[in-house]
């Protein structure tokens, strides 16, 4: 039945005060990850400094290792940027594509055509790149591929008048997609142009693809989109190569932004659904970063008393029995009630609380075995006949059962004196000498 309350409060001692030197370490390991996967050495900083004060504050949870609470709050953090991913519902809409050119535009045009088309929609395109030479090639042949409508005008300028005739031209379509053209930087007339284009296509959603590998100019980018037209979301492109897309998060934390899709390869096929937690870990360049810390939390939950858990006032049958068998362990009942604030918050604990002897504890044992998870998680439903049926089952008598269910009320009015008041793990364990 779990771990004794000695051990976890043995292991709180070992790593309860996480010191300075341990989060130092840590923290620079992670810095070093982040800035090799490209994150703005600026948010690098600035995360670093949360991280450690968070680390330092915060306890260590018992059954987590200072490093894991590190990367725990490193997570955490990182999530926090992240946020989750931009949700682009199925519904007609006009999406807008914009981004650098080589960014990934016109590819991820044709998987987000793919991604539509494969969820019923029916997506059309329009080319509004008359600068890139050989746009409308590009595109025209990846939507007769995919067979979905597109509209273009080659050899013609004009991409306002372009996307103004396409978008009613295609419009007995559900998805409008407007792929852009790009320049190399951001000097120039792109700006101006996605301005215009925007006032004419008005979309719902105004897409960002960023190249998975670049860096410090992502944020310069995001910022110089978002600052004319806004930016509704992050694509971000290439991560199928070695690139971790360190920049975009950048961006991301630059604009308020999120993450929509991530392309992972050159055909219509190679778009997935943003996940912030396998980002993260890829950024980090930790395995399944996620399921670390589930594992851990797991542990955490199994092995010891849900405290919090119990002082939001649920306090089971098999809460009550771990804590017995760990106090039985310690020593003397009394003193160690006497030692937890139980008093002190003002809860009146009987004497009798403190006479459980092990014998006891073994009829106890014997009683709650004759019980189902359900009883033992929800005592209040055992009615008359289910202690007739407990007591048969564990050959003892109603009364028996009957003392077990009061002490367990007793324990749980006294449980309630922990609730609102602060429950010093360190200490009551100083108190305790350990
Ligand atoms: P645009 O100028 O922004 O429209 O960029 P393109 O869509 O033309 O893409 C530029 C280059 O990047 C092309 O060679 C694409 O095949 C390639 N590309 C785009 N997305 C991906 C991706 O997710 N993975 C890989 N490996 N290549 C990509
Ligand atoms: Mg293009």
């Amino acid at each position: 039945l779990g771990n004794s309350l000695q051990d976890a409060l043995k292991k709180i001692v070992k790593s309860g005060r996480i010191d300075e030197r341990t989060v130092n370490e840590v923290v620079k390991d992670i810095q070093r990850a982040l800035l090799q996967s490209d994150v703005n050495v600026k948010l690098v900083m600035q995360m670093s400094k949360q991280i450690k004060e968070r680390a330092l504050k915060e306890e260590v949870p018992s059954g987590m290792s200072p490093r894991e609470h590190v990367i725990r709050i490193v997570y955490q953090e990182l999530i926090n940027i992240i946020g989750k991913s931009t949700d682009i519902p199925l519904k007609p809409q006009t999406i807008m594509m914009i981004g650098l050119q080589g960014s990934g535009k016109t590819t991820t045009t044709s998987k987000l055509a793919r991604y539509f088309q494969r969820k019923g929609l029916k997506p059309a395109v329009v080319c509004a790149d008359t600068f890139r030479p050989g746009a409308y090639q590009q595109l025209s042949t990846l939507c007769t591929k995919l067979n979905v409508a597109f509209y273009g005008e080659e050899g013609n300028p004009d991409a306002v008048g372009i996307v103004e005739r396409g978008l009613k031209e295609l419009q007995k379509n559900d998805v409008l997609i407007v792929d852009t053209a790009g320049r190399h930087s951001l000097e120039g007339d792109l700006i101006k142009e996605m301005e215009d284009i925007h006032s004419v296509a008005k979309p719902d959603y105004k897409l960002l693809v960023l190249d998975g590998a670049i860096g410090q100019q992502a944020s310069e980018q995001a910022r110089a989109f978002n600052d004319s037209i806004g930016i509704s979301g992050v694509v971000i492109s290439k991560l199928d190569g070695t690139a971790k897309g360190g920049g975009a998060l950048s961006a991301v934390s630059e604009t308020n932004s999120s993450i929509a899709f991530i392309g992972v390869g050159e055909t219509p096929e190679d778009l997935e659904r943003f996940e912030p937690d396998r980002f993260i870990s890829r950024l980090l360049g930790m395995g399944d970063i996620k399921s670390l810390i589930e594992k851990a939390e797991e542990a955490l939950g199994e092995e010891d008393f849900d405290m919090e858990a119990m002082l939001r006032g649920r306090f089971t049958l098999k809460d009550m029995y771990k804590q017995l068998e760990s106090l039985n362990k310690m020593g003397p009942m009394k003193q160690i009630m006497q030692m937890l604030p139980l008093g002190g918050m003002g809860a009146k604990i009987p004497e009798d609380a403190y006479q459980v002897t092990g014998d006891k504890l073994s009829r106890y044992r014997v009683l709650m075995d004759s019980m189902t998870e359900e009883e033992m998680l929800n005592p209040r439903t055992i009615g008359s006949s289910r202690i007739k049926r407990i007591a048969r089952g564990s050959g003892s008598s109603p009364e028996d059962v009957r003392e077990l269910l009061k002490y367990h009320k007793m324990m749980q009015t006294a449980m309630k004196g922990f609730r609102g008041g602060k429950f010093n793990m360190q200490k009551m364990m100083k108190k305790m000498g350990m």
